[in-house]
């Protein structure tokens, strides 16, 4: 179901487990900022979400208020990641769901990468 994004952060989201290691995830990268592993329902052959570790609930609260080196380390990590991947060549696409209308369901800022194949044409 989809979250409004907005509101006081709920440590019980799915994301939240997954940083405090309470739920296992299939994790490809992790640093000081951030840590990414893939999607539990791939959209493409390569689905993999980016979330900040700090406690942001949508992409509004994480770029209004998070310190400017966390935004870059969190983008950067991004760009890093889909190096690592070998999405460089072929492309890929960066997706972040914020609220009712764009269909958030986690209510933890994350980044989907998507890619592995040619992406249906946006919005899909
Ligand atoms: P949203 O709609 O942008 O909030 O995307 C949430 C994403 O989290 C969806 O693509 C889900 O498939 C994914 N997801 C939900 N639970 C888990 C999990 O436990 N592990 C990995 N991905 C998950």
């Amino acid at each position: 179901m989809a979250v409004t994004g907005r509101g006081p952060y709920d440590p019980q989201n799915v994301f939240a487990k997954i940083l405090r290691g309470e739920i296992p995830c299939k994790a490809i990268f992790e640093n000081e900022w951030v840590l990414a592993f893939y999607d539990i329902a791939p959209k493409a052959p390569v689905h993999v979400l980016i979330i900040p570790k700090n406690p942001y609930v949508s992409f509004m609260d994480f770029s209004q208020t998070a310190p400017a080196e966390e935004i870059a380390g969190v983008m950067r990590a991004a760009g890093q990641i889909a190096l690592d991947l070998g999405l460089e060549e072929n492309g890929y696409r960066l997706i972040t769901n914020a609220g009712l209308h764009s269909g958030q369901e986690v209510p933890h800022f994350h980044i989907h990468l998507l890619g592995g194949k040619a992406l249906p044409a946006f919005p899909a």
